[in-house]
Protein backbone atom coordinates (compact mmCIF):
# COMPACT_ATOMS: atom_id res chain seq x y z
CA UNK A 1 0.00 0.00 0.00
CA UNK A 2 1.48 3.43 -1.09
CA UNK A 3 1.30 5.90 1.61
CA UNK A 4 1.39 9.36 -0.31
CA UNK A 5 3.07 12.63 1.92
CA UNK A 6 0.09 14.71 1.10
CA UNK A 7 -2.88 13.88 -0.06
CA UNK A 8 -5.04 17.02 -2.26
CA UNK A 9 -8.58 16.45 -2.86
CA UNK A 10 -10.27 18.60 -6.15
CA UNK A 11 -7.17 19.87 -8.45
CA UNK A 12 -8.41 23.65 -8.76
CA UNK A 13 -7.52 26.71 -7.49
CA UNK A 14 -6.35 26.18 -4.03
CA UNK A 15 -5.59 22.27 -4.71
CA UNK A 16 -3.33 22.21 -7.38
CA UNK A 17 -1.49 25.78 -5.66
CA UNK A 18 -0.89 23.33 -2.62
CA UNK A 19 0.20 20.15 -4.73
CA UNK A 20 2.93 22.26 -6.63
CA UNK A 21 4.40 24.01 -3.92
CA UNK A 22 4.54 21.17 -1.48
CA UNK A 23 6.05 19.10 -4.11
CA UNK A 24 8.40 21.86 -5.33
CA UNK A 25 9.84 21.36 -1.03
CA UNK A 26 10.10 17.24 -1.43
CA UNK A 27 7.11 16.10 -0.47
CA UNK A 28 5.52 13.22 -2.01
CA UNK A 29 2.05 14.43 -3.66
CA UNK A 30 -1.04 12.87 -4.95
CA UNK A 31 -4.11 14.98 -6.37
CA UNK A 32 -7.41 13.64 -7.02
CA UNK A 33 -9.88 15.27 -9.57
CA UNK A 34 -12.54 14.37 -10.36
CA UNK A 35 -12.64 16.17 -13.89
CA UNK A 36 -10.68 15.08 -16.72
CA UNK A 37 -8.91 18.37 -16.41
CA UNK A 38 -6.59 20.50 -13.84
CA UNK A 39 -7.55 23.94 -12.66
CA UNK A 40 -11.11 23.75 -11.75
CA UNK A 41 -12.69 27.35 -11.83
CA UNK A 42 -9.33 29.33 -12.85
CA UNK A 43 -11.01 28.25 -16.62
CA UNK A 44 -13.32 30.63 -15.68
CA UNK A 45 -12.87 33.35 -12.91
CA UNK A 46 -12.96 36.37 -13.27
CA UNK A 47 -9.13 36.66 -11.89
CA UNK A 48 -9.34 39.84 -9.83
CA UNK A 49 -6.96 39.15 -6.86
CA UNK A 50 -6.72 41.61 -3.75
CA UNK A 51 -3.33 42.11 -1.51
CA UNK A 52 -1.71 44.99 -0.37
CA UNK A 53 1.84 45.81 0.16
CA UNK A 54 2.89 44.40 -3.84
CA UNK A 55 6.03 44.63 -5.41
CA UNK A 56 3.61 46.13 -8.39
CA UNK A 57 2.10 48.65 -6.34
CA UNK A 58 5.70 49.67 -5.19
CA UNK A 59 6.92 49.69 -8.70
CA UNK A 60 3.72 51.96 -8.93
CA UNK A 61 3.99 54.16 -5.91
CA UNK A 62 0.67 52.70 -4.20
CA UNK A 63 1.33 52.97 -0.56
CA UNK A 64 -0.10 49.68 0.68
CA UNK A 65 -0.01 47.03 3.39
CA UNK A 66 -1.66 43.48 4.31
CA UNK A 67 -2.71 45.82 7.73
CA UNK A 68 -4.26 48.20 5.66
CA UNK A 69 -5.92 45.85 3.41
CA UNK A 70 -6.86 43.54 6.57
CA UNK A 71 -8.62 47.04 8.08
CA UNK A 72 -10.43 47.84 4.71
CA UNK A 73 -12.10 44.76 4.75
CA UNK A 74 -12.94 45.34 8.04
CA UNK A 75 -15.00 48.64 7.38
CA UNK A 76 -16.79 46.83 4.02
CA UNK A 77 -17.93 43.11 5.82
CA UNK A 78 -17.99 44.96 9.25
CA UNK A 79 -15.84 41.84 11.15
CA UNK A 80 -18.53 39.81 9.61
CA UNK A 81 -16.10 36.99 7.98
CA UNK A 82 -13.43 34.35 9.75
CA UNK A 83 -11.92 37.47 10.68
CA UNK A 84 -8.38 35.06 11.88
CA UNK A 85 -8.21 33.34 8.61
CA UNK A 86 -9.01 36.88 6.76
CA UNK A 87 -6.04 38.18 8.81
CA UNK A 88 -3.46 35.26 7.42
CA UNK A 89 -5.08 35.59 4.29
CA UNK A 90 -4.05 39.29 3.95
CA UNK A 91 -0.53 38.50 4.79
CA UNK A 92 0.07 35.70 2.80
CA UNK A 93 -1.92 37.84 -0.51
CA UNK A 94 1.22 39.74 -1.49
CA UNK A 95 3.70 37.18 -0.74
CA UNK A 96 1.47 35.49 -3.68
CA UNK A 97 1.34 37.96 -6.27
CA UNK A 98 5.03 38.90 -6.13
CA UNK A 99 5.08 34.86 -6.57
CA UNK A 100 2.98 35.16 -9.69
CA UNK A 101 4.62 38.52 -10.74
CA UNK A 102 8.38 36.52 -10.25
CA UNK A 103 6.64 33.74 -12.69
CA UNK A 104 5.87 35.69 -15.46
CA UNK A 105 2.42 36.26 -14.64
CA UNK A 106 0.83 39.20 -17.46
CA UNK A 107 -0.50 41.97 -15.75
CA UNK A 108 -3.35 44.28 -17.69
CA UNK A 109 -1.82 47.21 -18.36
CA UNK A 110 -3.88 49.21 -15.83
CA UNK A 111 -3.59 46.52 -12.92
CA UNK A 112 -3.69 47.24 -9.65
CA UNK A 113 -6.92 49.68 -9.93
CA UNK A 114 -10.00 50.49 -7.72
CA UNK A 115 -12.60 48.07 -9.15
CA UNK A 116 -16.24 49.63 -8.62
CA UNK A 117 -18.39 45.98 -8.95
CA UNK A 118 -18.12 45.25 -5.58
CA UNK A 119 -17.78 47.46 -2.36
CA UNK A 120 -14.50 49.46 -3.68
CA UNK A 121 -11.05 49.22 -1.42
CA UNK A 122 -9.62 52.63 -0.55
CA UNK A 123 -6.22 51.96 -2.30
CA UNK A 124 -5.59 50.76 -5.94
CA UNK A 125 -5.30 46.95 -5.02
CA UNK A 126 -7.10 44.82 -7.29
CA UNK A 127 -4.38 42.69 -9.36
CA UNK A 128 -5.39 41.18 -12.40
CA UNK A 129 -3.87 39.63 -15.72
CA UNK A 130 -4.88 40.41 -19.38
CA UNK A 131 -6.65 37.46 -19.85
CA UNK A 132 -8.51 36.86 -16.29
CA UNK A 133 -8.32 33.49 -14.66
CA UNK A 134 -6.73 32.06 -17.06
CA UNK A 135 -3.71 34.34 -16.92
CA UNK A 136 -2.92 32.19 -13.33
CA UNK A 137 -3.53 29.30 -14.72
CA UNK A 138 -0.83 30.28 -17.52
CA UNK A 139 1.79 30.93 -15.30
CA UNK A 140 0.89 27.78 -12.83
CA UNK A 141 -0.13 24.92 -14.80
CA UNK A 142 3.50 24.34 -16.85
CA UNK A 143 5.03 23.97 -13.38
CA UNK A 144 2.24 21.52 -12.15
CA UNK A 145 3.00 19.55 -15.42
CA UNK A 146 6.14 19.39 -14.96
CA UNK A 147 6.15 18.42 -11.17
CA UNK A 148 3.98 15.31 -12.44
CA UNK A 149 6.06 14.52 -15.38
CA UNK A 150 9.11 14.72 -13.17
CA UNK A 151 6.96 12.02 -10.45
CA UNK A 152 6.98 14.83 -7.39
CA UNK A 153 2.91 14.66 -8.12
CA UNK A 154 0.57 11.53 -9.05
CA UNK A 155 -2.23 12.89 -11.10
CA UNK A 156 -5.61 10.62 -10.67
CA UNK A 157 -8.14 12.54 -12.46
CA UNK A 158 -12.00 11.19 -13.13
CA UNK A 159 -11.74 10.33 -9.83
CA UNK A 160 -14.42 11.42 -7.74
CA UNK A 161 -14.08 11.66 -3.28
CA UNK A 162 -16.49 9.65 -1.96
CA UNK A 163 -15.73 8.95 1.51
CA UNK A 164 -13.01 9.51 4.60
CA UNK A 165 -11.10 6.89 6.24
CA UNK A 166 -10.56 7.47 9.42
CA UNK A 167 -8.21 5.68 12.04
CA UNK A 168 -8.70 7.05 15.73
CA UNK A 169 -10.34 10.28 13.91
CA UNK A 170 -7.04 10.98 11.95
CA UNK A 171 -7.69 11.45 8.47
CA UNK A 172 -5.86 9.06 6.68
CA UNK A 173 -7.47 8.26 3.44
CA UNK A 174 -9.86 8.39 1.04
CA UNK A 175 -12.29 6.50 -1.37
CA UNK A 176 -12.84 7.71 -4.55
CA UNK A 177 -15.11 6.37 -7.78
CA UNK A 178 -14.29 6.32 -10.89
CA UNK A 179 -15.73 9.12 -12.87
CA UNK A 180 -16.24 7.55 -15.85
CA UNK A 181 -17.33 4.34 -14.02
CA UNK A 182 -20.71 2.48 -16.12
CA UNK A 183 -23.27 2.64 -14.23
CA UNK A 184 -24.27 0.27 -11.69
CA UNK A 185 -20.43 -0.69 -12.13
CA UNK A 186 -18.91 0.99 -9.55
CA UNK A 187 -15.17 1.19 -9.28
CA UNK A 188 -13.78 2.15 -6.37
CA UNK A 189 -10.60 3.39 -5.44
CA UNK A 190 -8.24 3.80 -2.15
CA UNK A 191 -5.51 6.16 -1.39
CA UNK A 192 -3.92 6.82 1.66
CA UNK A 193 -1.57 9.96 3.14
CA UNK A 194 0.00 11.21 6.12
CA UNK A 195 -1.81 14.52 5.27
CA UNK A 196 -5.02 14.87 3.57
CA UNK A 197 -6.17 18.39 2.17
CA UNK A 198 -9.66 19.25 1.03
CA UNK A 199 -10.32 21.39 -2.03
CA UNK A 200 -12.93 20.71 -3.83
CA UNK A 201 -14.54 23.88 -3.65
CA UNK A 202 -17.36 25.24 -2.90
CA UNK A 203 -21.47 24.36 -3.42
CA UNK A 204 -22.51 27.00 -5.79
CA UNK A 205 -23.80 25.08 -8.69
CA UNK A 206 -25.56 22.58 -6.62
CA UNK A 207 -29.55 23.43 -6.37
CA UNK A 208 -30.36 20.60 -3.84
CA UNK A 209 -27.43 21.15 -1.25
CA UNK A 210 -28.04 25.06 -1.77
CA UNK A 211 -32.07 24.66 -0.91
CA UNK A 212 -30.77 22.83 2.35
CA UNK A 213 -28.22 24.74 3.43
CA UNK A 214 -30.22 28.09 2.87
CA UNK A 215 -34.02 27.03 3.38
CA UNK A 216 -35.00 30.73 3.63
CA UNK A 217 -33.75 32.14 0.30
CA UNK A 218 -35.72 31.22 -3.19
CA UNK A 219 -34.43 28.82 -5.43
CA UNK A 220 -30.61 29.23 -6.44
CA UNK A 221 -29.56 31.02 -10.03
CA UNK A 222 -26.38 30.12 -10.35
CA UNK A 223 -22.94 31.21 -12.65
CA UNK A 224 -20.77 28.84 -11.08
CA UNK A 225 -18.85 25.74 -12.22
CA UNK A 226 -21.27 22.81 -12.70
CA UNK A 227 -18.59 21.08 -10.73
CA UNK A 228 -18.87 22.98 -7.46
CA UNK A 229 -21.61 20.57 -5.33
CA UNK A 230 -19.82 20.65 -2.05
CA UNK A 231 -19.11 17.21 -1.62
CA UNK A 232 -15.61 17.51 0.13
CA UNK A 233 -18.32 19.50 2.69
CA UNK A 234 -21.13 16.95 2.58
CA UNK A 235 -18.21 13.62 3.36
CA UNK A 236 -16.65 15.56 6.11
CA UNK A 237 -19.99 16.86 7.72
CA UNK A 238 -20.91 12.80 8.03
CA UNK A 239 -17.94 13.08 10.24
CA UNK A 240 -19.07 15.35 12.69
CA UNK A 241 -17.44 18.84 11.09
CA UNK A 242 -18.73 22.19 11.44
CA UNK A 243 -20.72 23.69 8.52
CA UNK A 244 -20.51 27.76 9.50
CA UNK A 245 -20.87 31.11 8.16
CA UNK A 246 -23.75 29.68 5.27
CA UNK A 247 -26.06 32.93 7.23
CA UNK A 248 -23.47 35.69 5.21
CA UNK A 249 -24.96 34.85 2.15
CA UNK A 250 -25.51 37.39 -0.49
CA UNK A 251 -26.27 37.27 -4.32
CA UNK A 252 -24.82 39.36 -7.42
CA UNK A 253 -27.68 40.82 -9.64
CA UNK A 254 -28.36 40.76 -13.01
CA UNK A 255 -28.63 37.01 -13.93
CA UNK A 256 -30.73 36.07 -16.81
CA UNK A 257 -32.14 32.53 -17.03
CA UNK A 258 -32.02 31.55 -21.01
CA UNK A 259 -33.69 28.25 -20.10
CA UNK A 260 -36.92 28.55 -17.97
CA UNK A 261 -36.51 26.45 -14.82
CA UNK A 262 -32.77 25.49 -15.56
CA UNK A 263 -31.87 27.30 -12.23
CA UNK A 264 -28.59 28.26 -14.46
CA UNK A 265 -27.42 31.80 -15.92
CA UNK A 266 -23.97 32.43 -17.73
CA UNK A 267 -22.07 35.24 -16.63
CA UNK A 268 -19.77 34.72 -19.82
CA UNK A 269 -22.82 34.84 -22.12
CA UNK A 270 -25.59 36.59 -20.57
CA UNK A 271 -25.03 39.09 -17.57
CA UNK A 272 -27.29 42.20 -17.17
CA UNK A 273 -25.45 45.57 -16.12
CA UNK A 274 -27.10 45.52 -12.94
CA UNK A 275 -23.95 44.90 -10.70
CA UNK A 276 -23.02 48.47 -10.22
CA UNK A 277 -24.53 52.23 -11.76
CA UNK A 278 -20.51 53.56 -12.05
CA UNK A 279 -19.57 51.73 -15.09
CA UNK A 280 -22.82 52.32 -17.15
CA UNK A 281 -25.80 55.07 -15.96
CA UNK A 282 -29.51 53.30 -15.74
CA UNK A 283 -31.61 54.58 -17.99
CA UNK A 284 -33.97 51.54 -17.53
CA UNK A 285 -36.45 50.74 -14.04
CA UNK A 286 -36.60 47.88 -12.42
CA UNK A 287 -39.90 46.39 -11.31
CA UNK A 288 -40.59 43.32 -8.91
CA UNK A 289 -43.63 40.94 -9.61
CA UNK A 290 -45.75 43.24 -7.62
CA UNK A 291 -44.56 46.16 -11.05
CA UNK A 292 -43.14 48.18 -8.21
CA UNK A 293 -39.83 49.86 -8.25
CA UNK A 294 -38.01 49.14 -5.18
CA UNK A 295 -34.83 51.28 -5.30
CA UNK A 296 -32.88 54.18 -7.07
CA UNK A 297 -31.32 52.26 -9.94
CA UNK A 298 -28.67 54.17 -10.60
CA UNK A 299 -27.79 54.07 -6.43
CA UNK A 300 -23.71 53.73 -6.44
CA UNK A 301 -23.50 51.25 -3.57
CA UNK A 302 -23.01 47.90 -5.31
CA UNK A 303 -24.35 46.45 -1.73
CA UNK A 304 -27.13 48.25 -1.37
CA UNK A 305 -28.49 47.45 -4.86
CA UNK A 306 -27.78 43.70 -3.96
CA UNK A 307 -29.78 43.72 -1.13
CA UNK A 308 -32.45 45.73 -2.34
CA UNK A 309 -33.26 43.12 -4.61
CA UNK A 310 -32.30 40.32 -2.57
CA UNK A 311 -35.63 41.56 -0.29
CA UNK A 312 -37.71 40.82 -3.01
CA UNK A 313 -40.09 38.02 -3.71
CA UNK A 314 -38.11 35.17 -5.14
CA UNK A 315 -35.02 37.60 -5.41
CA UNK A 316 -35.87 38.58 -8.64
CA UNK A 317 -36.90 41.73 -11.03
CA UNK A 318 -37.77 43.12 -14.81
CA UNK A 319 -35.28 45.76 -16.29
CA UNK A 320 -38.24 47.67 -18.00
CA UNK A 321 -36.99 49.87 -21.18
CA UNK A 322 -39.00 50.77 -24.61
CA UNK A 323 -37.30 51.73 -27.65
CA UNK A 324 -35.62 54.59 -27.32
CA UNK A 325 -34.10 53.84 -24.43
CA UNK A 326 -33.07 50.23 -25.98
CA UNK A 327 -31.35 52.95 -28.79
CA UNK A 328 -30.11 55.32 -26.72
CA UNK A 329 -28.40 53.48 -24.20
CA UNK A 330 -27.69 50.25 -25.74
CA UNK A 331 -28.51 46.41 -24.78
CA UNK A 332 -28.69 45.86 -21.38
CA UNK A 333 -26.92 42.56 -21.07
CA UNK A 334 -22.89 42.62 -21.59
CA UNK A 335 -22.32 40.25 -23.81
CA UNK A 336 -25.51 41.13 -26.26
CA UNK A 337 -25.67 43.96 -29.10
CA UNK A 338 -29.34 45.25 -29.83
CA UNK A 339 -29.24 43.25 -32.60
CA UNK A 340 -28.95 39.75 -30.10
CA UNK A 341 -31.28 41.71 -27.59
CA UNK A 342 -34.04 41.77 -29.91
CA UNK A 343 -33.73 38.65 -31.41
CA UNK A 344 -33.81 37.73 -27.67
CA UNK A 345 -37.16 39.66 -27.34
CA UNK A 346 -38.44 37.67 -30.35
CA UNK A 347 -38.06 33.98 -28.56
CA UNK A 348 -39.76 35.53 -25.55
CA UNK A 349 -37.81 33.29 -23.07
CA UNK A 350 -36.47 35.86 -21.08
CA UNK A 351 -36.85 39.10 -22.64
CA UNK A 352 -40.22 40.07 -24.03
CA UNK A 353 -41.29 43.12 -25.51
CA UNK A 354 -45.21 44.44 -26.42
CA UNK A 355 -46.49 47.13 -28.05
CA UNK A 356 -48.50 48.17 -25.14
CA UNK A 357 -47.25 48.22 -21.29
CA UNK A 358 -50.40 46.72 -20.26
CA UNK A 359 -49.41 43.57 -23.02
CA UNK A 360 -45.79 43.35 -21.37
CA UNK A 361 -47.39 43.08 -18.23
CA UNK A 362 -49.40 40.32 -19.23
CA UNK A 363 -46.83 38.75 -20.43
CA UNK A 364 -44.42 39.01 -17.61
CA UNK A 365 -47.51 37.79 -15.35
CA UNK A 366 -47.10 41.08 -13.24
CA UNK A 367 -50.58 43.04 -12.97
CA UNK A 368 -51.00 45.48 -15.87
CA UNK A 369 -52.33 48.50 -13.65
CA UNK A 370 -49.72 48.08 -11.27
CA UNK A 371 -47.15 48.40 -14.00
CA UNK A 372 -49.22 51.49 -16.26
CA UNK A 373 -49.30 52.73 -12.28
CA UNK A 374 -45.19 52.97 -11.41
CA UNK A 375 -44.51 53.71 -15.42
CA UNK A 376 -46.87 56.68 -15.47
CA UNK A 377 -45.55 58.07 -11.50
CA UNK A 378 -41.82 57.48 -13.33
CA UNK A 379 -42.48 59.64 -16.21
CA UNK A 380 -43.82 62.35 -14.18
CA UNK A 381 -40.43 62.01 -12.01
CA UNK A 382 -38.85 62.66 -15.59
CA UNK A 383 -41.41 65.55 -16.74
CA UNK A 384 -40.59 66.99 -13.11
CA UNK A 385 -36.53 65.78 -12.43
CA UNK A 386 -37.99 64.88 -9.76
CA UNK A 387 -38.19 61.31 -7.96
CA UNK A 388 -39.41 61.68 -4.67
CA UNK A 389 -39.73 57.78 -3.66
CA UNK A 390 -36.44 56.81 -4.60
CA UNK A 391 -34.07 60.24 -5.14
CA UNK A 392 -33.07 59.27 -8.14
CA UNK A 393 -31.20 61.91 -10.05
CA UNK A 394 -30.57 60.14 -13.15
CA UNK A 395 -34.07 60.65 -15.13
CA UNK A 396 -32.95 61.18 -18.78
CA UNK A 397 -35.94 59.34 -20.33
CA UNK A 398 -39.96 58.50 -20.15
CA UNK A 399 -40.57 55.34 -21.34
CA UNK A 400 -43.01 55.60 -23.40
CA UNK A 401 -41.81 54.65 -27.03
CA UNK A 402 -43.42 50.94 -28.11
CA UNK A 403 -42.01 48.62 -27.79
CA UNK A 404 -41.23 48.06 -24.65
CA UNK A 405 -38.98 45.66 -23.36
CA UNK A 406 -38.81 43.81 -20.15
CA UNK A 407 -35.75 41.37 -18.99
CA UNK A 408 -36.27 39.03 -16.05
CA UNK A 409 -33.03 39.25 -14.41
CA UNK A 410 -32.07 37.10 -10.77
CA UNK A 411 -30.06 37.52 -7.99
CA UNK A 412 -27.42 34.99 -8.76
CA UNK A 413 -24.67 33.03 -6.93
CA UNK A 414 -20.90 32.48 -8.20
CA UNK A 415 -19.59 31.40 -5.40
CA UNK A 416 -20.78 29.70 -1.87
CA UNK A 417 -20.82 31.23 1.70
CA UNK A 418 -21.22 28.47 3.78
CA UNK A 419 -18.01 26.41 4.87
CA UNK A 420 -15.91 24.20 6.47
CA UNK A 421 -14.66 25.76 10.28
CA UNK A 422 -10.93 25.28 10.10
CA UNK A 423 -8.66 26.43 13.08
CA UNK A 424 -5.22 28.66 13.20
CA UNK A 425 -3.81 25.45 11.54
CA UNK A 426 -6.19 25.16 8.66
CA UNK A 427 -6.92 21.54 10.50
CA UNK A 428 -10.58 21.10 9.95
CA UNK A 429 -12.81 21.34 12.93
CA UNK A 430 -15.13 18.63 14.79
CA UNK A 431 -18.70 19.82 16.43
CA UNK A 432 -16.84 18.65 19.49
CA UNK A 433 -14.30 21.36 18.94
CA UNK A 434 -11.26 19.13 18.49
CA UNK A 435 -9.65 18.88 15.23
CA UNK A 436 -9.46 16.06 12.49
CA UNK A 437 -5.45 15.90 13.35
CA UNK A 438 -4.62 15.44 9.42
CA UNK A 439 -7.28 16.81 7.28
CA UNK A 440 -6.97 20.59 6.51
CA UNK A 441 -9.17 22.12 4.41
CA UNK A 442 -8.35 25.25 1.64
CA UNK A 443 -10.38 27.52 -1.15
CA UNK A 444 -14.13 28.01 -1.30
CA UNK A 445 -14.25 24.74 0.81
CA UNK A 446 -13.97 27.17 3.36
CA UNK A 447 -17.08 29.69 2.37
CA UNK A 448 -17.19 33.28 1.47
CA UNK A 449 -18.61 33.48 4.54
CA UNK A 450 -15.43 33.14 5.85
CA UNK A 451 -12.89 34.87 3.42
CA UNK A 452 -15.42 37.57 2.55
CA UNK A 453 -17.75 37.94 5.55
CA UNK A 454 -21.36 39.24 4.94
CA UNK A 455 -20.29 41.25 1.83
CA UNK A 456 -18.13 41.11 -1.11
CA UNK A 457 -15.06 41.78 -0.73
CA UNK A 458 -13.03 42.17 -3.90
CA UNK A 459 -10.69 38.91 -4.70
CA UNK A 460 -11.22 37.67 -1.10
CA UNK A 461 -12.33 34.31 -3.01
CA UNK A 462 -9.50 33.53 -5.47
CA UNK A 463 -6.60 35.30 -3.57
CA UNK A 464 -7.11 32.94 0.07
CA UNK A 465 -7.18 30.28 -2.79
CA UNK A 466 -4.33 30.54 -3.72
CA UNK A 467 -2.32 32.11 -0.92
CA UNK A 468 -3.13 29.33 1.71
CA UNK A 469 -2.83 26.76 -0.81
CA UNK A 470 0.98 28.19 -1.16
CA UNK A 471 0.83 28.68 2.94
CA UNK A 472 0.14 25.24 3.34
CA UNK A 473 1.79 23.46 0.73
CA UNK A 474 4.94 24.99 2.19
CA UNK A 475 3.58 24.23 6.21
CA UNK A 476 2.81 20.79 5.24
CA UNK A 477 5.75 19.68 3.28
CA UNK A 478 8.36 21.37 6.16
CA UNK A 479 6.05 18.90 8.48
CA UNK A 480 6.12 15.41 6.45
CA UNK A 481 9.96 15.80 6.16
C1 LIG B 1 -17.50 33.29 -12.99
C2 LIG B 1 -16.72 33.43 -11.70
C3 LIG B 1 -15.95 34.57 -11.49
C4 LIG B 1 -15.24 34.71 -10.31
N1 LIG B 1 -14.45 35.81 -10.14
C5 LIG B 1 -13.72 35.94 -9.00
C6 LIG B 1 -12.83 37.03 -8.84
O1 LIG B 1 -12.65 37.86 -9.73
N2 LIG B 1 -12.16 37.15 -7.65
C7 LIG B 1 -12.31 36.24 -6.64
O2 LIG B 1 -11.70 36.41 -5.59
N3 LIG B 1 -13.11 35.16 -6.80
C8 LIG B 1 -13.79 34.98 -7.96
N4 LIG B 1 -14.57 33.88 -8.12
C9 LIG B 1 -14.48 32.82 -7.12
C10 LIG B 1 -13.14 32.07 -7.19
O3 LIG B 1 -12.71 31.94 -8.53
C11 LIG B 1 -13.30 30.68 -6.57
O4 LIG B 1 -13.81 30.81 -5.26
C12 LIG B 1 -12.00 29.93 -6.49
O5 LIG B 1 -11.37 29.84 -7.76
C13 LIG B 1 -12.27 28.54 -5.94
O6 LIG B 1 -11.07 27.83 -5.80
P1 LIG B 1 -11.10 26.37 -5.18
O7 LIG B 1 -9.76 25.80 -5.36
O8 LIG B 1 -11.67 26.39 -3.84
O9 LIG B 1 -12.16 25.58 -6.07
P2 LIG B 1 -12.06 25.19 -7.61
O10 LIG B 1 -11.09 26.02 -8.35
O11 LIG B 1 -13.44 25.11 -8.09
O12 LIG B 1 -11.40 23.73 -7.55
C14 LIG B 1 -12.07 22.63 -6.99
C15 LIG B 1 -11.65 21.40 -7.74
O13 LIG B 1 -12.13 20.25 -7.04
C16 LIG B 1 -12.72 19.35 -7.95
N5 LIG B 1 -13.71 18.57 -7.21
C17 LIG B 1 -14.94 18.96 -6.79
N6 LIG B 1 -15.54 17.96 -6.13
C18 LIG B 1 -14.68 16.93 -6.13
C19 LIG B 1 -14.74 15.59 -5.63
N7 LIG B 1 -15.83 15.12 -4.99
N8 LIG B 1 -13.69 14.77 -5.82
C20 LIG B 1 -12.58 15.21 -6.47
N9 LIG B 1 -12.47 16.45 -6.99
C21 LIG B 1 -13.51 17.30 -6.81
C22 LIG B 1 -13.32 20.26 -9.02
O14 LIG B 1 -13.54 19.55 -10.23
C23 LIG B 1 -12.25 21.34 -9.13
O15 LIG B 1 -11.26 21.00 -10.07
C24 LIG B 1 -15.30 33.70 -9.29
C25 LIG B 1 -16.07 32.57 -9.51
C26 LIG B 1 -16.77 32.42 -10.71
C27 LIG B 1 -17.58 31.17 -10.91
Amino acid sequence: MQIFDILVVGGGTAGMTCALVASQNGAKVLVVEKTAQIGGTLHITAGHLSAGGTQRQKSWGIEDSPELHFQDIRRINQDSGDMDLIRLACEEAPKTIDWLDRLGFEFADDSPKILYGHVPYQIPRTHFGKNLGKSILKVILPLFEKQVADGAITLALNQTFLDLILDNNQGQGIITKNTQSIENQLVTNKYYARKIVLASGGYAGNHSFFAQKHPDLSRLITTASPHSLGEGIQVTEKYGAIFHKAENHISTMGGIELNPQSGVSDFWANWAKMSNSVDRKAYEIYVNEEGKRFLDENEANPDIRERALAHQPNRRCWVILDEEILQTAGSIVYQWNIEQFKTEAQKGRAVWQAESLAELATKIGVLPNNLLTTIENYNQAVDNQLDIEFKRVFLPAKIQKPPFYAVLTYAFSLISFGGLKVNSELKVVRQNGQTFENLYAIGEILGAGATSGNAFCGGMLLTPALSLGRYLGKKLADEVL
